[in-house]
């Protein structure tokens, strides 16, 4: 889906084969397959890996993933997207990606510790601060980050903030890295209802319901939206007279699911997809709007939370079908790598901001990418994803085909 996504739009920039060849492949990728001692006593072996998309622009930037659907295509799809992401919103980084096929629910405390520890101890090689710098992605947080940054900092014998992002602000994270995604979300949706002149309040559906898509529930409930629909692996719930999210957050926060929330209807994932809403925000996995859900849906604004939640036989559909508008993901999942950007340098001179100075910062990157995105969307007649991807592809090209093949 990845390489299709690029092979159309290297197409339509007429980037020469060379570059082509040079950006699509991933620069380096390492699978590793390592022991963690289980509570029971047992050894068992998990696989996992890290891809380094291109270096032409920095140290690469990426997530990792815990999660049992993680495999090294998996990977190098999510690292080539985090490429053309972080390009489009102007960090000095290029893309990468990580994660351990495992189940992180099933797995206790020090077992997930212990995974991590491991994993990491493969990765010391391949990261730092001037090399790869991982960050928390599905299935992963703040304690994770943090066991990583420690791993990293024990092996080479002094603290090391810089190795990490999205950790834990009393070690070095950052005051709002937790909520930028989730926000930025927000903050983009907020902006395209003003220019498609929507009325209020906004009804919006979601699906997923981890970092990413509780923050953006939260931060437009409070903007005044209606949140009518919300899912998570255990259940789609549905009240077109609107879900507390409060009430919801406490429901989920007590029993771990939203399965069994009394205030609203539970129906299929997919049906979910398909009602009529405002907003629709996709905040889980990849490939969930496909070519049928496309055809079925009824929303104005389709914000991609997710990495990869439309196929591209879904985009073509929804490009034929002009009244649905699209936040592409590079650019609406792009508040949590930009405040990443943020902790990493405040890490590198060991000075930090205030919450506010870190969220109008946000707030810049992501109005002049969206500002730069209708651009070139207008002037070229293209849609908001093949705009967002071809100035994010266009400006590896330039670098690489300014620093030209060594040796
Ligand atoms: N995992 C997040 C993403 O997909 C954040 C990556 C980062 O902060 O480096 O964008």
């Amino acid at each position: 889906m990845a390489c299709k996504q690029f092979d159309r739009v290297a197409q339509f920039l007429n980037l020469p084969e060379k570059t082509q060849a040079i950006i699509k492949w991933p620069q380096r990728s390492l699978s590793v397959t390592f022991p963690v001692k289980m509570d029971s006593g047992e050894v068992r072996m998990f696989s996992g890996y890290r891809v380094q998309h291109h270096l032409a622009l920095g140290p690469t930037k990426g997530g990792i993933r815990f999660d049992p659907d993680v495999t090294l295509g998996e990977i190098s799809a999510l690292a080539m997207w985090m490429s053309w992401k972080c390009a489009l919103v102007g960090l000095p980084f290029g893309g990468a990606k990580g994660g351990v096929c495992c189940q992180p629910a099933e797995m206790s405390k020090k077992e997930l510790e212990g995974l991590t520890r491991r994993y990491t101890q493969e990765l010391i090689p391949f990261i730092g601060p001037q090399k790869d710098i991982p960050a928390p992605d599905i299935g992963t947080d703040e304690q994770i980050m943090a066991w990583m940054m420690d791993t990293y900092s024990m092996q080479v014998g002094y603290p090391v903030p810089g190795v990490v992002t999205g950790k834990p602000v009393t070690i070095g994270g950052t005051l709002g890295r937790k909520e930028a995604t989730g926000k930025g979300v927000a903050f983009l949706v907020k902006k395209i209802t003003e220019l498609l002149k929507l009325p209020g309040p906004l009804r919006v559906i979601i699906q997923g319901f981890g970092n990413v898509g509780s923050v953006s529930a939260c931060q437009l409930v409070k903007d005044g939206a209606v949140l009518v629909g919300v899912s998570d692996s255990s259940a789609a719930l549905y009240n077109p007279k609107g879900i507390n999210y409060f009430q919801l957050l406490e429901y989920k926060e007590k029993t771990g699911r939203l399965a069994g929330f009394p205030e609203a209807d539970e129906m299929d994932g997919v049906e979910l997809l398909c009602q009529h809403c405002d907003v629709l925000i996709p905040a889980a996995k990849e490939r969930v709007i496909n070519e049928v859900v496309a055809e079925k849906l009824r929303c104005r604004i389709l914000a991609e939370g997710a990495n990869g939640p439309t196929t591209p036989e879904a985009d073509h559909i929804l490009e034929e079908r002009k009244e649905i508008f699209i936040i592409p993901d590079i650019l609406c999942n792009s508040g949590g790598v930009i405040v990443s950007y943020f902790e990493w340098v405040q890490d590198m001179q060991s000075y930090f901001w205030s919450e506010a100075e870190v969220f109008n910062a946000l707030c810049r990157i992501l109005s002049g990418a969206l500002d730069s995105i209708m651009q070139f969307s207008h002037e070229n007649k293209v849609s908001t994803r093949m705009a967002a991807l071809s100035l994010g592809i266009k400006k590896v090209a330039e670098a690489k085909e300014m620093r030209g093949v060594f040796p």
